[in-house]
């Protein structure tokens, strides 16, 4: 057995922040395998070569070629290396498949937001090379014990590695939101090249469908889910999304451990995105940030008014609606709103609408900026995360480390990661924003005023923001907990 210095784990990922991020995905698969690293485990992620992956990688050399694959197109297994800062890098294998990946756009949508209509090849062939690789048939030397699956687009490794009869890795199989299953029609079954029989109730099927996610949750190893409030949330009626029979079937498999941050991405000491850097020891520095902000974003420029920030994808899920419902009353209270996000059309719309009613008040920024993201972290007094679901969500945490409390709903890691403002709490050193529940637009426009109230008591909000700025979000931990997993999956 290797002891954790001579562990080899294939993480298997459809983004990575920098090179393509649709949200807290990317920013995972780049800390969490640096995590790893620090421990002597020998992590390499496997990535689709999209256009922006082939250009921001380095050092790139051929090490296989997949011809005969007869499902999917010719690619090529590039090795190379992935550098997230001069000390920081992480090997990592590109699949180089013109046919599936070389075209602009998203990972997963066009750019007019339709879903790849070969989807289920794009992600299949990853799945594949994924567990070809994780097996005795890999065509290289490398060979992990350990392949690490995340979220549907690799659900499938852990099926291919059910019907490879010969040795193979143990599988770990992280959700990072189950809303997401990746889900085609039966007839991809064969034209992916499982067997026919796996289309099964015990196999890859789900309600007459393939299922990606389905069949990785079945198959694998071990799961894993992004925070312990999640874990068990995901095996009830309400936020199982369906696979909550499963899921409780399998709870002796599955473990919840809590995303961390990239601290040295996210540090308002360093932070080159921001007007003025800042440490809890001069959190009057934060004010430059704020007026920048306000000034950015067309806003009226006034230190007294509480602002606002939110970075989010826009939809549903993140209660964007609700906030839309409450944002007049916000303005009044009088407070400021800034929004920076995109996502369902209809929400981007009633949002700018917003702004051409209150233009001193809402401003708007539909589409992704990782710069703005990190000057609403710093700049914004408190940060809004109304979010119906979060499995673990990870401004809540930025915006703490930043000074800059969050509001959040009581639902995922948000619970895990928030201890709302109470007289105790504050006095006990644990506050660090402020929490509410049920998910209704009464009770969030309250906790935002109750957030807008004690904004206006200097010396409590210092004590507030000193507690966010205090609280470890590091992925030391957590990074510890998958190896402990790892390790426990080893024959
Ligand atoms: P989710 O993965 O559900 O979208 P998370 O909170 O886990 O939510 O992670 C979201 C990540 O994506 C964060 O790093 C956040 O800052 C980033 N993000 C989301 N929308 C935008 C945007 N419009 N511009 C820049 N960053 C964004």
């Amino acid at each position: 057995m290797p002891s954790s210095q001579e562990l080899r784990v294939l993480f298997i990922t459809p983004e990575v922040f920098p090179l393509c991020k649709t949200g807290g995905l990317g920013d995972v698969s780049a800390a969490l395998p640096i995590a790893l690293r620090s421990l002597q485990i020998d992590v390499r992620l496997l990535l689709p070569g999209y256009p922006q992956v082939l250009a921001g990688v380095k050092y790139k050399s051929k090490v296989a070629e997949f011809n005969e694959l007869p499902q999917f197109p010719p690619a090529t297994l590039l090795s190379a290396r992935l550098s997230l800062s001069k000390s920081e890098h992480i090997p990592v294998f590109v699949i180089d498949c013109p046919g599936l990946y070389h075209r602009e756009g998203g990972p997963y949508m066009d750019a007019l937001g339709r879903d790849w209509p070969d989807n289920a090849l794009r992600f299949g062939l990853l799945s594949k090379i994924g567990a070809i690789l994780s097996s005795d048939a890999s065509p290289i030397a490398w060979q992990p014990h350990i392949a690490h699956c995340n979220d549907w687009q690799s659900g499938l490794t852990p099926a291919y590695l059910h019907y490879h009869a010969g040795k193979k890795a143990a599988t770990v199989m992280t959700i990072h939101n189950l809303a997401f299953q990746g889900i085609f029609p039966p007839g991809s079954v064969v034209q992916l090249g499982l067997p026919p029989d796996s289309f099964d109730i015990n196999g890859v099927e789900y309600y007459g469908n393939l299922s990606f996610l389905k069949a990785g949750l079945y198959h694998t190893d071990h799961i894993t889910t992004v925070s312990p409030n999640y874990a068990e949330e995901i095996q009830t009626e309400s936020l199982g999304f369906g696979l909550q029979g499963l899921l409780a079937g399998r709870r002796q498999h599955i473990t919840g451990i809590l995303n961390g941050i990239s601290t040295s991405e996210w540090d308002p000491a360093t932070d080159p995105h921001l007007a003025k850097n800042y440490t809890n020891k001069k959190l009057s520095d934060k004010a430059v940030n704020k007026s920048t902000l306000q000034q950015q974003m067309g806003l009226a420029v006034d230190a007294d008014i509480p602002l606002f920030g939110i970075v989010s994808r826009l939809n549903h899920q993140k209660g964007t609606d609700l906030l839309i419902q409450v944002a007049p009353q916000i303005t009044k209270i009088p407070a400021q709103l800034v929004i920076l996000g995109s996502d369902h059309a209809e929400l981007e719309h009633q949002l700018t609408a917003l702004t051409q009613t209150y233009p001193h008040e809402i401003a708007v920024r539909i589409g992704f900026s990782e710069a703005l993201s990190h000057l609403i972290e710093a700049g914004a007094d408190c940060f809004l995360m109304p979010s119906r679901f979060e499995p673990c969500g990870l401004n809540q945490m930025y915006s703490q480390r930043y000074g800059t409390p969050p509001i959040v709903h009581a639902t995922g890691g948000l619970l895990d990661t928030v201890v709302d403002c109470t007289p105790i709490t504050l006095a006990n050193g644990s506050a660090s924003g402020f929490v509410f529940y049920p998910m209704t637009a009464e009770n969030l426009l309250n906790t935002i005023k109750r957030a807008a109230t004690a904004y206006h008591h200097k010396k409590n909000w210092q004590r507030l923001q000193k507690n966010c700025m205090a609280k470890d979000f590091s992925w030391h931990t957590s990074a510890a907990a998958y190896r402990e997993i790892y390790l426990s999956l080893l024959p």
